[in-house]
């Protein structure tokens, strides 16, 4: 049995007075998710301040990246002791947004990954194919290029320590979600390559979470999907009732279907 996962990804949104009032919102209106595990990113800048409001409550906190190195002259960078400092329990590492806009790279994104890891928080290895790839037939190639190098040197143990969110760059904030057909077919792909590089066993405890243009609305029909394990939501988590409407869909088929 894999906990459904529901993790909001504010992206770079929300100013201080925002960021609590959204996070406020979200507290307010989800006293006791049961059967469901959620966590929110702020940026930086609203880290420490939505923890405060988040503290005491089931709702955990992630950041959007981080440095892998601990400290050091890396003007800008945030080190992943300063995210566990301030309570994170998660960190997204290869976003999509980060692999097109800085150019980060698979080596790079490893490296942050097992900085995470070291730190004792959990990475969300992000990865997914552009819409060209996807028309060339080139979607499996290129997620199992991203995971097999996220994943390079990580053992068996480490592995069960990650969590997976697939999401197809063409469905990342465009209202285009791929289909739970869509979905369930590179998942069910990510969980075979996690078999071949743990085990069998340990590929059946990973999550691994859909991320693409969820909504309330898609949400019933994406987590129905035995592959689908919960949502990395971006646009949708930034109203505290749209994103509340996706974690009490994940709880219901949670506690239903999937047990
Ligand atoms: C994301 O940024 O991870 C994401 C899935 O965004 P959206 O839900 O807006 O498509």
């Amino acid at each position: 049995m894999r906990a459904p996962l529901v993790i909001g990804n504010w992206k770079m949104h929300g100013t201080l007075v925002e960021a609590r009032a959204l996070a406020a919102g979200i507290r307010d209106g989800l006293k006791r998710p049961r059967g469901v595990q959620v966590a929110v990113c702020p940026p930086f800048t609203a880290l420490a301040a939505v923890s405060e409001i988040l503290a005491g409550t089931p709702i955990q906190l992630g950041a959007q990246t981080c440095h892998h190195d601990a400290a050091g002259a890396h003007t800008g960078e945030i080190s992943p002791p300063m995210l566990a400092e301030l309570g994170c329990r998660w960190v997204l590492v290869g976003h999509s947004e980060r692999r097109k806009e800085i150019g980060e790279s698979d080596e790079l994104i490893n490296r942050k990954l097992r900085a995470v890891l070291a730190n004792g928080m959990t990475p969300v290895l992000c990865v997914g194919e552009t819409s060209d790839e996807r028309r060339q037939g080139l979607t499996f190639t290129t997620v199992e290029g991203q995971l097999r190098a996220g994943l390079a040197g990580l053992g068996a143990d480490e592995i069960a320590k990650t969590i997976l969110a697939y999401e197809p760059v063409w469905a990342i904030g465009t209202g285009v979600n791929a289909t739970p057909a869509q979905a369930a077919e590179v998942q069910a792909y990510l969980r075979g390559l996690l078999s071949e590089l743990s085990s069998k066993e340990i590929a059946q405890t990973v999550r691994i979470l859909y991320g693409g243009s969820v909504k309330a609305e898609n949400a019933d029909a994406l987590l129905a999907e035995p592959e689908v394990d919960g949502a990395l939501v971006g646009g949708a988590s930034l109203n505290a009732q749209g994103f509340i409407g996706i974690v009490r869909k994940a709880a219901r088929i949670g506690t239903a279907t999937k047990e």
